[in-house]
């Protein structure tokens, strides 16, 4: 399913905030919500879902929960019946998963897609791998990442040599780690994810033209609407406004940009591009085919970089 060059994305986040894995550099490791809780939040997910569906505009929905989602049956559900409106391109997900896939197969698989990371002290990749099979049988297509600590790079090398060619597997620099490679291993990490260096810093961001805001929504479970999950003040609320006309181009407010679905979004970085339709799943669109010129620009090279936030 192709986007139409008008498709919005709305990057959803509920007020889930739990996790049934345990990894040491997360927040929500272990978190549990209570059961008024996890009714909140799936009340405010049918009533997101019950506005898209509303709606004819072409869309691409990311679900960001803080914490683990899939494993909650009714975001597979919330899922299915996104991917089964005809205006809606596409529903991806970002999860270690960990939750029941068969479900997914209910939607329309072509739509539908998984934006998965592996947590090394959480599972092994035989178990991980069996779940990246269940994908590819479903027809789901789907990125693989980890996080690129020294301690993790045997198992990113592993995991390459072992997921299918056309799985693209990211890797996410530890920025608050100030960790700093050596050239070697910033090579080898290269030769795993050529679009590496892009997440290697937090871009200096204030004043840029950044299509967050237009393109790209982040709206919460309450249905408050930002342009970013970086940038507070609200623009409307989907439930009780018209949000649409209040879209307009925006500068960034920020000091700095650290993250993949923030600064996808730059005006000034052509990652829309190399992402393409597979923007919201973090797939390069034309993976395993490497675009040379893009896996860092020299002009971007000489940006600014702000180490201190
Ligand atoms: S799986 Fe993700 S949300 Fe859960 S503890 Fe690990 S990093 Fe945190
Ligand atoms: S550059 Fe990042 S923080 Fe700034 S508006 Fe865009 S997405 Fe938000």
């Amino acid at each position: 399913m192709k986007f139409a060059p008008s498709t919005t994305r709305l990057l959803y986040r509920g007020s889930l905030s739990s996790c049934n894995y345990a990894c040491g550099y997360c927040p929500f490791a272990k978190t549990r919500n209570t059961k008024a809780e996890l009714d909140r939040d799936r009340q405010q997910l049918h009533r997101f879902v019950d506005w898209v569906e509303r709606g004819d505009r072409p869309l691409g929905v990311l679900f960001t929960p803080w914490g683990e989602a899939i494993i909650l049956r009714y975001y597979r559900e919330a899922m299915v019946r996104l991917s089964l409106m005809s205006h809606v391109r596409r529903v991806a997900i970002q999860t270690n998963l960990s939750g029941h896939l068969d479900d997914l197969g209910g939607g329309d698989v072509e739509r539908l897609a998984i934006w998965a990371t592996y947590h090394s002290s959480e599972t092994d990749p035989d178990r991980f791998l069996a779940r990246c099979q269940k994908l590819d049988l479903l027809g789901i297509r789907y990125s693989v990442g980890m996080v690129g600590f020294r301690e993790h790079f045997q198992t990113i090398a592993e995991l390459r040599k072992r997921l299918p060619s056309h799985v693209y597997l990211w890797i996410n620099v530890p920025k608050s780690s100030g960790i700093i490679y050596s050239d070697e291993e910033q090579r080898f990490l290269e030769s795993i994810d050529p679009y590496f260096r892009w997440n290697g810093r937090r871009w200096s961001s204030r004043g840029r033209a950044c299509s967050a805001g237009t393109s790209s929504l982040s709206i919460d479970g309450e249905g408050d609407v930002r342009r970013c999950h970086f940038v507070d003040e609200v623009i409307g609320n989907i439930h009780r406004d018209d949000v649409w006309p209040r879209l307009k181009e925006r500068t960034c407010p920020n000091a700095t940009c650290g993250c993949h679905i923030g600064y996808v979004n730059r005006d000034d970085f052509p990652l829309r591009r190399v992402f393409g339709d597979g923007l919201l799943e973090r797939i390069p669109a034309e993976w395993p085919e490497v675009n040379a010129e893009m896996m860092i620009p020299k002009a971007v090279q000489s940006l600014p970089v702000v180490d201190d936030c």
